[in-house]
């Protein structure tokens, strides 16, 4: 028998949280992301469940090479444009779209717009403006600009423009409110023609009015929140379970300790179970005592140090719990982002962080 660690990923509610962004955003267009192999789902399986999204945008141009040989049609964006001039001869193979983000990429084009024009390749490119992230990006006033040296390239079709929220799940920011960030694109953006694309998860839950061509939702599709409430209560549905089972019980008496550094000791008489997962899946070492566990459907908590392939928890009140009892790290049942906040982390960092050892599964 294999060991009984599995993630269970949950395409129909992929579908549905993607029906959901686009309710949403009526009118507007849809990329899946899939960055981080679909978020620690799997490429294949999210451009599965994402398979009514308008296009799939993610990081490596490899990866959009694979989804073109998996047989996805439709456009592919990369987020974070290309990383050098051969890059631009994949993606015209491809029929691969990416960010522009800084002078560097826009002379990578100049190089090839002659030639590749003549091919008679016109890339659609998203032209980036840096509205105060401060990570990729233009600066309001250098948009324009950029915006003309691409306008003016033989090899470029359609530009879209886009940025990226730093704070759009806490509307009240007080260093760079969201409302701050729309300022200075509006005025970068100012008499430029074309579509634009301002939306991640949180500008899609918490900002209706947002005027977008096309959203950007990643989080928000794999149940997951971005800040600024619960999934459930955005209507969002899991869509990885991490389940594994108990391997061994120990009874321990008062003033024993459990795992390593004994970092746990009990007040009383204890029944601790030990779970067959540990950092080496994916599940965080530095998660505290008292985070979420379910075993059996019954909410307990973690005890003791997470080690590398086991973590152990607190039975005392499950009596009819055994070796074989069925317990679930997260996902249905027990939300990602409550055990992420247990840990001092993002339901995103957990997702991603699933280990390649863990045997997935659908259903
Ligand atoms: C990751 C990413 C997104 C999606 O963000 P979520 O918070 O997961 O919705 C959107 N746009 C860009 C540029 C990104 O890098």
């Amino acid at each position: 028998m294999p060991r009984p660690i599995l993630a269970t990923i949950h395409v129909d509610s992929m579908k549905q949280n993607l029906a959901k962004a686009k309710s949403l955003s009526p009118g507007a267009k849809a990329w899946g992301v899939l960055k981080a192999n679909g978020y620690g789902h799997g490429l294949e399986r999210a451009m599965r469940g994402f398979a009514e999204a308008d296009g799939l945008a993610l990081i490596e141009v490899d990866n959009a090479v694979k989804l073109r040989e998996l047989g996805w049609k439709k456009p592919i964006l990369l987020l974070e444009g290309f990383f050098s001039l051969s890059d631009l001869h994949t993606m015209a193979g491809y029929d691969i779209q990416a960010a522009v983000h800084c002078d560097a990429q826009l002379a990578w084009l100049e190089q090839v717009a002659p030639q590749l024009g003549e091919r008679g390749i016109r890339f659609d490119l998203h032209l980036k403006m840096n509205t105060g992230m401060n990570r990729l990006g233009f600066k309001p006033e250098a948009f324009a600009a950029a915006h003309a040296r691409l306008s003016a390239m033989a090899c470029v079709g359609g530009i879209t423009m886009m940025t990226h929220f730093a704070n759009a799940d806490d509307i009240e920011h007080p260093l760079l409110p969201i409302a701050e960030q729309i300022r200075r694109f509006e005025l970068g953006a100012a008499g430029l023609p074309g579509p634009r694309s301002l939306s991640n998860s949180a500008g899609v839950l918490l900002h209706h009015a947002l005027r977008n061509d096309w959203i950007r939702p990643g989080i928000m599709l794999y149940g997951g929140s971005p800040g600024g409430g619960g999934a459930e209560q955005f209507g969002l549905q899991p869509t990885m379970t991490l389940s594994s089972e108990i391997i061994g019980v120990q009874e321990i008496g008062a003033g024993e300790a459990v795992g390593y550094g004994s970092r746990f000791q009990a007040e009383a008489p204890m029944r601790i179970g030990v779970v067959a997962c540990g950092y080496a899946d994916g599940y965080p070492r530095v998660a505290p005592l008292g985070t979420p566990v379910l075993v059996d459907g019954v909410r307990t908590r973690l005890v003791g140090r997470v080690s590398m392939d086991m973590l152990t928890v607190d039975l005392t009140d499950l009596p009819q719990a055994r070796i074989g009892s069925k317990v679930i790290l997260w996902g249905k049942g027990l939300p990602i982002d409550e055990v992420a906040a247990a840990a001092g982390t993002i339901g995103y960092e957990l997702m991603c962080a699933l280990a390649p050892r863990v045997p997935v599964v659908e259903d």
